[in-house]
């Protein structure tokens, strides 16, 4: 019996890795390495000292997953894969749509025709749109996504819902997560972004380990306490406890259930830029620049359902977040790359 964990290779699913290992459970791992190293599993091996299994391929290779599904008895599949930089996908929204949607119905497909109907699907706050009320409950209703890579997601949970709906016996967990920052505290695991970062945390510590000039901060004119953007920042490692308990609640025959995966609190980048001076006495220079396309002012979660249902609670405080995104890319300056 094992857990399938698409996308596992990458940021949030290496961190996934570990705590489902840790927690006890098998782990395969289905990942094409688009946006990832292989070496990420080798450090998840390292850290646990715990076997992963890996297929190198893609969610959209039915052969792949016949032969996986054949050599593994799968409980539930924990589903990251998909591609994720929103600029690009405003670009490329082919490319985007045929990713992430074809691959989902591949997936979930063949995860039918075995006989695995438990999935916990990586979801976005981006559903939300420009939310209707702050803190954002899971009442909330979705809004109008300002990209393609949104629209995947929002139309992904549709997707998942109506199958859920149509045949019961499918368990499906929506989780939207926040702003997931921070990395697992050995140092050996992170977010290892291609080209120039486009999110604010991973933009910082490259400011700071000097491969950047300065931050640009995207607008401060926004009506927010200090006029820059506002967002609901979660350690990476909580958001993978998370999908721990997820599992438990997939055990309890859950059927459809959506959580809010965030801190419930919210920090302007002007604290996160402070905070992280702060947490490992590193300078930030920084500039002013115009508001980004497609942003909002302020995004936070009202997480109290998470802490209900699953019994889960982002632990980890801001500073926290800050040292530990610091560890990891000071130790590994060209992230998996030597
Ligand atoms: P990531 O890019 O590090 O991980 C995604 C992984 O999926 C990568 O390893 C990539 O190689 C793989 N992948 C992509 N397309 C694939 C395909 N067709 N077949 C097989 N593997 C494929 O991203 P992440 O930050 O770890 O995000 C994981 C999931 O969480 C994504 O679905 C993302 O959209 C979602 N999410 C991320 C954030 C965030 O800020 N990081 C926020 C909300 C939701
Ligand atoms: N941001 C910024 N400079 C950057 C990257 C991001 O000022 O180089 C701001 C952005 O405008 C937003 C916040 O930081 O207010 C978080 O952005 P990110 O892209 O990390 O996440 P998002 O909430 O957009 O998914």
């Amino acid at each position: 019996m094992a857990i399938l964990v698409t996308g596992g290779a990458g940021y949030i699913g290496s961190h996934t890795c570990i705590e489902l290992l840790q927690a006890g459970y098998e782990v395969v791992v289905l990942d094409n390495l688009c946006n990832s190293s292989e070496k990420s599993l080798d450090r998840v091996r390292q850290i646990t000292g715990k076997e992963v299994t890996f297929y190198k391929g893609d969610i959209l290779d039915r052969e792949i997953l016949k032969k996986l599904f054949s050599e593994h008895t799968i409980t539930c599949c924990i589903h990251f894969a998909g591609l994720k930089a929103v600029g690009e996908s405003v670009q490329m929204p082919l490319e985007y749509y045929y990713n992430n949607i074809a691959g989902t119905l591949v997936l979930t497909d063949e995860m039918r025709k075995h006989n695995c109907k438990n999935i916990i699907f990586s979801s976005s706050a981006t559903v939300y749109g420009n939310p209707a009320q702050i803190p954002i409950t899971e009442e909330c209703p979705k809004g109008e996504c300002t990209n393609p890579y949104g629209w995947t997601k929002s139309m992904l949970e549709q997707i998942l819902t109506d199958i859920q709906k149509a045949d019961p016996e499918w368990n499906v967990i929506l989780l939207r997560y926040f702003n997931p920052i921070g990395a697992h505290k050995s140092g050996l695991i992170g977010e290892n972004p291609n080209g120039v970062p486009n999110n604010l945390m991973p933009y910082i510590t490259q400011v700071a380990v000097g491969k950047l000039k300065e931050l640009g901060i995207f607008g401060d004119d926004y009506d927010t306490p200090d006029g820059t953007g506002v967002r609901d920042y979660i350690h990476v490692v909580d958001l993978a406890v998370g999908h721990v308990k997820a599992l438990k609640k997939i055990d309890e025959k859950a059927g459809l259930c959506i959580y809010n995966l965030g801190t419930g609190q919210g920090y302007s980048v002007l604290d996160i830029v402070k905070n992280f001076e702060k947490a490992n006495g590193v300078k930030i220079p920084y500039a002013i620049k115009p508001r980004r396309a497609g942003d909002i002012a302020t995004c936070y979660s009202n997480a109290d359902k998470a802490e209900r249902e699953l019994g889960w609670k982002a632990e980890n405080g801001i500073l926290q977040m800050c040292e530990d995104s610091w560890r990891w890319q000071k130790n590994n300056p060209n992230g998996y790359e030597e």
